[in-house]
């Protein structure tokens, strides 16, 4: 650390427990004192231009002043009740937009504070959907192959098992089956053969739609979700969409789902929900699914409830999210960054090292067979003034849709111009 560092760095830096971080060997993070737009800046006074987003949450740039405006009201008039027996404006009227906004009857909103916990409770539900009917043996989930769904020992079980862990933490975490994503004739087969031998265990299919995020930036097409949809019709399983990663415009439609005529029946949600401001998530469920749970009998209730579900601050900034991407052009920009982001990453591909460069939405990423020093390599993106965070063999951008011209030019020609010296 530097001798002109921060008290605060100095003092709380021991303390703090970084995520995926070897704490021994990492590099220091970084002081950050203010936000704006596309911009990170340090306590130094440098300012990065963000590539990510801070995780592809903040699809507006940071500090919105919409947002900023409605989240300042509702701290002063209700931060928070809890929504066990009480509701607030905010929860309704964002549980009421999502309704609207979703396809089909995607109507019933279950809130909770982060993706993981969306996607545990996807699963609980599509669980208890089956015993609420008197089936029992359902408690399996088929995941696949370069998936991601969070870091939470359910989560953990259906991500890719290369990715999640599995082996390090076996006898903690539950079996669930994780195989290829149906793309070809072969996997499609694989796929299909599978459910004929154990679709009486299972309770539903879960698969990121489009963009395999986390795992590796993957995409597929549109054709392999088509195929989920009729598998899980023809073995009558659910189909939970996890679009934590693609919802709000990430891929270029509001929903990714939107863009592969496929209607999931269980949708989480999380990100860019709250405009990137304040955590939170959502499962959202069809018609069909919320009915298994309305009877008479309390058994059959949703047993889940996190404290801070439905936070109404964080209910504030995702109904002012959602207010920008009904008065600005948000879907707009991001078909302008996915026009721009192919052919300018496209200049990567006689990089050493490089294997491939895609882009769909405000999602580019540029693979390389593998990155030979990481740590390196983050370290030039920032002394280049960009925030960009390489990991495992992937070097990838999802600015916020916001993201002007120069900014996004000035991320994509420093990774042209570190990836070209990288490997010289
Ligand atoms: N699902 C997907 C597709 C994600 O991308 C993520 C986060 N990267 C999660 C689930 C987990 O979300 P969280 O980190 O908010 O728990």
């Amino acid at each position: 650390m530097k001798d002109s560092a921060p008290d605060w760095q100095k003092r709380g830096l021991p303390h703090l427990w970084q995520p995926y971080t070897q704490m021994k060997t990492a590099l220091e993070p970084l002081p950050v004192v203010k936000t704006h737009g596309t911009r990170i800046v340090l306590a130094d006074g440098t300012e990065l231009v963000d590539g990510i987003a801070s995780w592809w949450t903040a699809a507006h740039g940071y500090n919105h002043p919409h947002i900023r405006a409605v989240v300042k009201r509702q701290l002063h008039e209700l931060p928070h009740v809890m929504l066990g027996g009480l509701a607030h404006p905010q929860a309704l009227w964002l549980a009421e937009r999502l309704a609207r906004l979703l396809p089909a009857d995607l109507d019933h909103v279950f809130f909770s504070d982060s993706g993981s916990v969306a996607v545990e409770v996807a699963m609980k539900m599509a669980t208890q959907y089956w015993l609420n009917q008197g089936v029992r043996g359902r408690t399996k989930v088929l995941a696949f192959k370069g998936g991601y769904h969070g870091d939470t020992i359910a989560t953990m079980a259906v991500c890719d098992p290369e990715e999640g862990m599995h082996s390090l933490f076996k006898g903690l975490l539950p079996e669930h089956p994780v195989i290829d994503l149906p793309s070809n004739e072969q996997t499609l087969a694989r796929l299909d053969s599978f459910l004929e031998s154990n679709a009486h265990e299972l309770a539903a299919i879960l698969v990121e739609p489009l963009v395999q995020g986390a795992g590796g930036m993957l995409f597929h097409d549109a054709s392999a979700l088509q195929h989920l949809r009729r598998a899980a019709d023809r073995f009558n399983l659910l189909l939970i969409f996890d679009e934590i990663f693609t919802g709000f415009g990430r891929t270029g439609t509001m929903f990714a789902c939107e863009a592969t005529g496929v209607i999931p029946d269980i949708i989480t949600l999380g990100k860019g929900l709250s405009g990137g401001t304040l955590p939170l998530a959502a499962t959202v469920a069809r018609k069909k699914v919320f009915d298994a749970f309305w009877s008479d009998d309390p058994l059959h209730a949703l047993m889940h409830g996190p404290t801070f579900m439905g936070n109404a601050l964080a209910c504030a900034a995702a109904n002012a999210s959602l207010d920008l991407f009904e008065q600005e052009p948000r879907l707009l920009q991001a078909a302008e960054i996915a026009q721009k982001l192919g052919p300018s990453l496209g200049r990567c591909l006689d990089a050493p090292g490089v294997v491939d460069v895609r882009a769909k939405g405000a999602i580019g990423v540029v693979e390389l067979d593998r990155i030979l020093d990481l740590k390196r390599l983050k370290s030039r993106f920032v002394e280049e003034g960009v925030w960009i965070r390489p990991f495992r063999n992937i070097v990838y951008l999802t600015p916020a849709l916001t993201i002007d011209d120069g900014d996004l030019e000035k991320l994509t020609d420093t990774i042209v111009k570190v990836l070209h010296e990288q490997h010289a």
